[in-house]
């Protein structure tokens, strides 16, 4: 059968049975808040500023996961404008965002993060994070990944004005 002939049915199939999604996130440094990334508090002089505890890394893999379902992003599951959101437990958040991408039949497969920031080094804590995460997403801790890069000195993140954190997260399940 010739290519034409086949596309449009399976090729454009919106319940694959394996897809991805992409998450970014930033925050402020701000003086006198807690650090805290991927569900871990990270010893430092600043912390990030933001609604909620301000865990980039959690925010992004949450509209990682969220994304790849299809299912919306952090914003509109947990809007600025509710009090109750005010100061919530990201490692909440995300679990909330597993919890519903399950009731739609999926369950994640990995997770990547980077996260670019000139300080604090994340290193030292990668593991813990990289533990923690796993344990939130029902995973291994094989199947997440957490990577830190610096911005080479360059713009806002070179100035250490905050941090950026992207995440993909694959999702599997739906396959008939
Ligand atoms: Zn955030």
């Amino acid at each position: 059968m010739p290519r034409e002939a086949r596309s449009g049915s399976s090729e454009k199939r919106p319940d694959a049975a394996y897809r991805v999604g992409i998450g970014y996130d930033s925050h402020r440094f701000a003086a006198g808040r807690p650090l805290v990334l991927g569900g871990i508090r990270i010893e430092s002089e600043v912390g990030l500023a933001g609604h909620s505890d301000a865990d980039a890394v959690c925010h992004a893999i949450t509209d990682a996961v969220l994304g790849a379902a299809g299912l919306g992003d952090i914003g509109e599951m947990f809007p600025d404008s509710d009090p109750a959101n005010k100061d919530r437990d990201s490692v909440g958040m995300l679990e909330a965002a597993v919890r519903r991408v399950a009731a739609a039949g999926y369950s994640v497969g990995n997770v990547d993060v980077s996260v670019i920031a000139e300080a604090p080094r994340l290193g030292p804590h990668r593991d813990r994070m990289k533990a923690r995460l796993a344990d939130v997403l029902g995973v291994d801790a094989g199947a997440v990944s957490v990577k830190g890069k610096t911005n080479e000195g360059m713009g806002w993140i070179g100035r250490k004005e905050g941090l950026a954190c992207i995440a993909v997260a694959t999702l599997f399940g739906k396959s008939e």
